[in-house]
């Protein structure tokens, strides 16, 4: 199961941990998503269309927090973490939890995570930690041990899940009617059609840099070979389209079938 899969699993369970270290390449990637689903109060979160994943999405949710290493060092100043343990207690403005999202934490000095190893071991109810680094070596063993942790390489999850390979290979081999009546099937709630979109674009961008990096794919072989990067973007714009289209609450069935021929005409033929 592939990162994306598990967070959502660990929040319809409604046991997202309260302290993250993402680690590796993929780390804001992730760290986004997660964040996202931590604000979302929708169905099969994060749902892509509630006030709080749009803002998520823009990157002006008030409660997603999103902090920066400062100078040189790269360093997270002790003052600053220890302002953010008070700011902690402060209830979220608009969502049920408030995420704090350490990025590039690497170079944080040993008294900067003291400091942040008292906001996390006894954090607010509401509140989230997440810090994002290349390697958690570099940070202290008692943070770790309190995080959850997720590794997220470059190389990490980088296989299709079976109903994106389905409907890329349908537009890929099979007829327009076949395509057609393939993501009909996803076409009957608007959330389930962003959804799918969603995973697409994942399975394209996993897809789009295995053939930069000429990489194996394995069964997904094929695939590649049929596809261009060029035919890869244009689906990847198409899918971004529509999910733009469904959020500005378009009708479904229009959107879906208009979807439907713009992707075969970029994947297939
Ligand atoms: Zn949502």
């Amino acid at each position: 199961m592939g990162l994306f899969e598990r967070i959502r699993l660990l929040s319809a369970k409604n046991s997202l941990p309260h302290a993250v270290i993402f680690e590796g390449e993929r780390a804001k990637e992730f760290s986004d998503f997660f964040a996202k689903t931590s604000v979302c109060d929708g169905e099969n979160k994060p749902c892509g269309i509630c006030r709080h994943c749009i803002k998520a999405e823009k990157g002006v949710h008030p409660d997603i927090i999103q902090l920066e290493p400062v100078g040189v060092s790269k360093n997270y100043k002790v003052d600053f973490v220890r302002n953010i343990k008070s700011d902690a207690f402060i209830l979220p403005n608009e969502a049920e939890k408030k995420v704090y999202i350490f990025n590039e934490a690497d170079n944080i000095s040993e008294i900067s995570q003291n400091a942040l190893l008292k906001v996390i071991e006894e954090p607010p109810k509401s509140v989230i930690f997440i810090i994002n680094c290349k390697e958690k070596s570099n940070l202290l063993d008692t943070i770790i041990s309190r995080a959850t942790i997720f590794r997220c390489d470059k190389d990490e999850n980088e296989e299709l899940d079976e109903e994106s390979f389905e409907i890329i290979n349908t537009a890929i081999q099979k007829s327009e009617y076949d395509f057609l009546s393939l993501l009909y099937n996803y076409s009957k709630e608007k959330q389930e059609f962003i959804r799918i979109c969603d995973e697409l674009v994942f399975s394209l961008r996993i897809l789009y840099r295995a053939k930069i990096q000429n990489k194996d794919l394995g069964e997904n072989k094929q695939l590649l070979e049929k596809l261009t990067l060029n035919r890869i973007l244009n689906a990847i714009e198409i899918l971004n389209d529509t999910k733009k289209s469904l959020l500005q609450n378009k009708a479904v069935k229009i959107v879906t079938a208009r979807t439907c021929i713009k992707l075969k005409n970029a994947l297939g033929r």
